[in-house]
């Protein structure tokens, strides 16, 4: 297992010179850049009772459709303006907790190790 702290160009991805691709690609719904699904945070749509609400697939092993998304503040905003999580979880109605997203997230950058908060 080896542990890479990638910083990746956001206007590049991983994927250019290919070698760095070691798994499934996703789409991240935030800048829309190609990334692989060990890089991206997986985000679904929960129903309860209620509206359906967002929740961080951790373990990505939520059942339904999942939105890929980059651990990153600035992916996480420009998924939250473009409205892109009802429409990439089939979820019209959707209630998205911006705070509540990048707290979790926040969370996997630290797990990861990942050099995720730089800028
Ligand atoms: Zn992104």
């Amino acid at each position: 297992m080896v542990q890479r702290t990638l910083s990746t160009p956001a206007e590049d991805g991983a994927a250019r010179d290919g070698s760095t691709i070691r798994g499934p690609v996703r789409t991240c719904v935030g800048c829309r850049q190609r990334a692989e699904a060990t890089a991206l945070v997986r985000i679904v749509a929960r129903r309860g009772d209620g509206p359906p609400v967002t929740v961080v697939d951790l373990a990505k092993t939520m059942p339904g459709r999942g939105a890929w998304l980059h651990p990153r503040r600035d992916c996480l905003s420009a998924a939250v303006r473009r409205k892109a999580f009802p429409s990439a979880l089939r979820a019209p109605g959707l209630t998205v907790a911006p705070d509540d997203l990048a707290e979790a997230i926040g969370g996997i950058t630290e797990v990861d190790g990942l050099n995720g908060r730089n800028r």
